[in-house]
């Protein structure tokens, strides 16, 4: 028997191939927000599993809108490379059946020389084990993939294979993390990322895109968490639409994102909420860091 692994997984893959879906199947924690909107995922987002003998370290690059005009896309640009760069293995995630452009625009962006796992996920969506074979044909052309593994985050099939691979393909090292730790990343964190999943579900279209969230302080007072926690948006009609009627809206982003945190944490919060007009905040680097984009 081989020694024990560790090592970083970047999961890297154009919007919508189901890579929010696969990491919550695969950490079995809900961690990242799983919306179909691309920009949902800010941060990086660590998952980690650890067995007997092996601990995989998941980071999540966030889908990235093409346009880095403004500061906040740069630095996302710059992590979502970062994620994919300096990593032991790069997770590619595809979807069965068709290889597009956006997926060959992401390949492309992963230097030649690391290791890529290329997962094809949703074949729960083929009637056929045959009609597979083609599509990774297709697949293995694209590149000298380490592996190629067919799976789907929906019913968890042939998961325990993509584990059995990645973890083949980390370096001998002991572990990093405390055995139960799930994420490098604390509860304040969370918080941020509830709201801003919450935001996201419930505004959808209608919420600007300059929308950020930051906790302003994070007590344990007992069992209870006091969260401050304020909404920035960059002008007076984005906070009408935010506040909603009679204050509406921010009552339900609040309760929900709540709720969430409550079951995540095990215990009471309070959700103290704000929305402040900062006008032209996502050009504003000093702000950018104070939200840990630095
Ligand atoms: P991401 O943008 O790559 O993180 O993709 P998401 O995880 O948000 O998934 C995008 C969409 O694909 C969602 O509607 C998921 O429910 C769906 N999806 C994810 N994995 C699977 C799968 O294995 N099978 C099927 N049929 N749908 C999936």
């Amino acid at each position: 028997m081989s020694g024990f692994r560790c090592g970083t997984i970047g999961i890297a893959g154009r919007p919508n191939t189901g890579k929010s879906s696969l990491l919550n199947r695969l950490v079995g924690q809900k961690l990242s927000s799983v919306s179909a909107r691309a920009q949902t995922t800010r941060h990086l987002i660590t998952g980690i599993i650890t067995t007997d003998d092996a601990q995989l370290i998941f980071v999540d690059s966030p889908g990235l809108p093409e346009n880095t005009k403004n500061a906040l896309h740069r630095v996302l640009g710059r992590r979502s490379n970062e994620a994919v760069r300096d990593t032991d293995v790069v997770m590619l995630v595809m979807e069965v059946g068709r290889v597009l452009a956006g997926d060959r625009a992401v390949l492309a962006r992963i230097p030649e020389d690391r290791t890529v796992v290329a997962v094809i996920n949703k074949v729960d969506r083929i009637a056929h084990s045959g009609d597979l074979l083609p599509h990774l044909e297709k697949v293995s052309k694209l590149r000298a993939f380490h592996a190629i593994v067919p799976v789907s985050a929906r019913t968890g099939r042939n998961l325990p294979e993509l584990l059995r691979v990645l973890r083949e393909a980390l370096p001998e090292a002991p572990a990093q993390y405390p055995v139960d730790q799930l994420t490098d990343r604390d509860e304040r964190f969370f918080a941020a990322e509830a709201l801003r999943e919450k935001l996201f579900r419930t505004l959808g279209a209608e919420l600007p895109y300059r929308c950020e969230v930051v906790i302003d302080s994070f007590k344990e007072d007992g069992a209870l968490r006091r969260i401050e926690a304020s909404i920035l948006v960059e002008r007076d009609s984005q906070k009408g639409i935010v506040v909603g009627r009679d204050g509406a809206m921010l009552k339900k982003i609040g309760t929900e994102a709540r709720r969430d945190l409550e079951k995540l944490f095990g215990g009471k919060v309070y959700l103290g909420l704000w929305v402040k007009v900062r006008s032209g905040w996502s050009d504003d680097e000093q702000i950018l860091r104070r939200l840990g984009y630095g």
